[in-house]
């Protein structure tokens, strides 16, 4: 019997940097490709692009020094030759490549000067009658230091080593009809060469849609264990008291849109449940968010808990602020404003109201969740635009509202671990979960959710839509304009101010150099207003100090200034209802989802809005589509599938990026019938067979369980 193989210290810090730590996660690191070794090209056949291996005698080696050192070795097989040539050598390998030795080649053949060659083939000596591979050899993701050889020998090592049971219920699997599990790893890791390389390739053979299925099952089984987890810790029940809210609906100028109604019931019937609301409300640009959660922050302030709002950036922090205050002074409701802009002075004093509990209502960025800040009673968190914040501000956040709510006397933990899925399972008494309380949590995104991530990633939230807009709106026309026409450009805003239009200018992103964006702010404002003295213009940008900031904002918002040159930080929340001209400058330069944020800010009012999108020749393939796509639709919803399509569902995931387990092999589009048939098996094993679930969380998700759900 073989024994498993020793693995140096070394070995192991580069295989934890492989994300496996431990033996049992070599049998899911599965090849990228596969070389073929199983046959021999003869010389006469094989074609320029075409990865093949040959074998023949060496009849000729020089070491030529133009234009650099290169040794050049002459191949002969039966029927032809082709040359090798190497730019880097070790003195071994030249040895090894010596006149009259016998070499098998692998690599890609290209035309060179001398005719055909492959520029650094694997070589290795070999008798004439040395056996071939029986199977193709795979070829691993790896990182510095690891060689193919040594991975390749460590998996196979596991394969052999390693039971590999089938954790599929026998009924299901039967009904299913997928490959065997432990032979369809065993098939990926050495298939024989009479295996369709396509199928391979793009994954479509049994054993890769075994794979899939497995990787996707274990996905789901995760969101679900972790959803069903959540009604097992316990949050403070914040009832509907319809006091506050019945008076912010009151005195609002407008009436709720059915869509609002409908969510607002949603969030308030989770409230008032002692277990942590985590719902994600979602609602195109300008569908009137804001006022959702303001109903919301009420229903928890009504029960006499604190509320913390926070925005991506400073501009909608402060736009929540002074909207909210303005909502809420009628209420005799005094929010907090924090950032990390205020002065120490006034850090402090806000940080001591929100610890005393004297202060129900905090607004700001991110600084919210700073070290420095405590709740005294923190009972909901809303955190807006949230796919623009990174996973550790949402960890932060999460273990802010653990610490604040926690029973005083209670010995808790300050730490408390992330709760773990598979402990539940593994009978942990839940006293022990319930002596914390979570607060409550509502997050809100402009970017909708197409439906196959919302079946995979998001499967743990919960999710409102609100699906339509208010009423009396004109949709926003879109204009794609060449540089070239700058000019008029120019002209037409020009016409629209003194028109008495509201507009603003967003100048373009800068190879993501917040320097050169500011600089290119600066120069644009200087130029817009040399060349139209006649109009109001101001600028703002992301390195203003916030007052100066607020100041230009409310200016604009006033109708006191007429144009706003503006750097993307406008990007996401900026509510101004009067401005209906935008012209956004090195359109080419953003996102999808960029700019669909960014037409958002027109088409707030009753008045017809235009957007212009300057583009600059010439436009690269994705651009043009980027272009085509914004410029054809306007519906948020087709604009995030189409950004899908074309990005993937890494980026489109913002604030989970980096927290979810990304699925390595299934890709949640092109296998969408295997992730619905996952997503029934997964109810099925939950509910019949709890054994395997466990089982398979435990193979597919073990380690990255912790970081799954922040
Ligand atoms: P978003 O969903 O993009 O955050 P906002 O909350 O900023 O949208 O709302 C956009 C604008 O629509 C705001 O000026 C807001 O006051 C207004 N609004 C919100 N709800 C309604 C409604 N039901 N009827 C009319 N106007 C509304
Ligand atoms: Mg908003």
């Amino acid at each position: 019997m073989t024994a498993p193989a020793k693995i140096s210290p070394a070995a192991l810090a580069r295989l934890s940097k492989l994300g496996i730590h431990h033996r049992s996660e070599l049998l899911l690191h599965l090849p990228l490709r596969y070389e073929d070794e199983t046959h021999l090209a003869p010389i006469t056949t094989v074609q320029p692009g075409e990865t093949v291996q040959v074998q023949g005698t060496i009849t000729h080696a020089e070491i030529t020094f133009r234009p650099r050192r290169t040794l050049v070795c002459r191949l002969q097989d039966a029927g032809g030759e082709l040359y090798l040539r190497f730019l880097n050598f070790y003195p071994s390998q030249q040895k090894q490549l010596a006149v009259d030795s016998q070499i098998r080649a692998i690599g890609e053949i290209r035309m060179g000067y001398y005719g055909l060659e492959m520029v650094h083939p694997k070589c290795r000596a070999v008798d004439i009658d040395t056996p071939l591979q029986t199977s193709l050899t795979p070829v691993y993701p790896t990182t510095a230091g690891l060689s193919q050889v040594a991975l390749r020998k460590l998996i196979a090592n596991a394969l052999e080593v390693l039971p590999i049971p089938e954790h599929l219920p026998k009924s299901v699997f039967d009904r299913l009809k997928l490959a065997d599990f432990a032979e369809s790893l065993r098939l990926l890791h050495s298939p024989t060469a009479d295996i369709s390389a396509h199928s391979l390739a793009n994954r479509s053979h049994p054993a890769w849609q075994r794979i899939k299925f497995d990787e996707l099952l274990a996905q789901q089984l995760s969101m679900r264990v972790h959803h069903r987890e959540r009604s097992q810790r316990t949050a403070p029940a914040l009832p509907p008291r319809k006091h506050h809210t019945d008076a912010l609906l009151k005195n609002l100028p407008f009436a709720l849109t059915k869509a609002q109604r409908k969510v607002c019931g949603e969030i308030g019937g989770d409230l008032a449940k002692p277990h942590p609301m985590q719902r994600l409300l979602l609602g195109d640009v300008g569908s009137g968010k804001t006022v959702v959660a303001a109903l919301a922050a009420l229903q928890a302030i009504e029960n006499g808990y604190q509320v913390a709002l926070m925005a991506p950036t400073e501009i909608l922090a402060e736009q929540h602020f002074l909207k909210l205050s303005e909502w809420l002074a009628p209420l005799g409701i005094t929010p907090v404003w924090l950032s990390g802009s205020l002065k120490k002075k006034d850090k402090k004093l806000a940080a001591e109201k929100i610890a005393s509990g004297e202060t129900l209502l905090a607004i700001g960025t991110h600084a919210l969740f700073q070290e420095q800040i405590s709740f005294h009673k923190l009972g909901l968190a809303i955190v807006d635009e949230q796919h623009k914040f990174g996973v550790q501000q949402r960890l932060a956040l999460h273990a802010k509202g653990k610490h604040s709510t926690a029973v005083r006397g209670e010995p808790v933990e300050p730490q408390a671990p992330p709760s773990h899925p598979l402990r539940q399972a593994q009978g942990e008494r839940p006293e022990e979960q319930a002596k914390i309380q979570e607060p409550h949590q509502l997050m809100m995104s402009a970017t909708p959710i197409p439906r196959t991530l919302a079946m995979s990633y998001y499967a743990d939230l919960d999710v409102s839509v609100i699906d339509e807009l208010p009423p009396g709106r004109t949709p926003v026309i879109t204009k794609l304009v060449s540089d070239t026409r700058r000019d008029e450009v120019f002209e037409r805003v020009r016409a629209g101010c003194i028109g008495g239009q509201q507009a603003y200018w967003v100048c373009p992103l800068i190879d993501e150099s917040e320097v050169l964006q500011l600089q290119n702010a600066l120069e644009t404002h200087q130029l817009l207003t040399d060349t139209f003295p006649e109009l109001r213009i101001g600028l703002v940008h992301g390195k203003m100090d916030s007052a100066e900031k607020v100041r230009v904002m409310t200016a604009f918002k006033a109708g006191e200034l007429q144009l706003l040159v503006a750097t993307t930080v406008i990007e996401v929340g900026v509510d101004v209802p009067n401005a209906s001209l935008m012209v956004i400058d090195h359109a080419e330069r953003m996102g999808l989802a960029q700019l669909h944020q960014l037409r958002g800010r027109v088409g707030r009012g009753s008045a017809q809005s235009l957007c212009i999108l300057l583009y600059q020749k010439p436009l690269s393939e994705l651009a043009r589509t980027r272009l085509k796509v914004i410029f054809e639709n306007t519906d948020g919803f087709a604009i995030a599938q189409e950004d899908l399509q074309l990005r993937g569902p890494g980026e489109l995931l913002g604030a989970r990026q980096s927290g979810v387990a990304m699925l390595r092999f299934a890709d949640i589009d092109a296998d969408e019938d295997l992730l619905e048939q996952a997503r029934g098996v997964a109810d099925e094993l939950l509910h019949d067979y709890p054994e395997a679930a466990r089982a398979y969380l435990q193979r597919w998700m073990a380690k990255k369980h912790d970081y799954l759900h922040v």
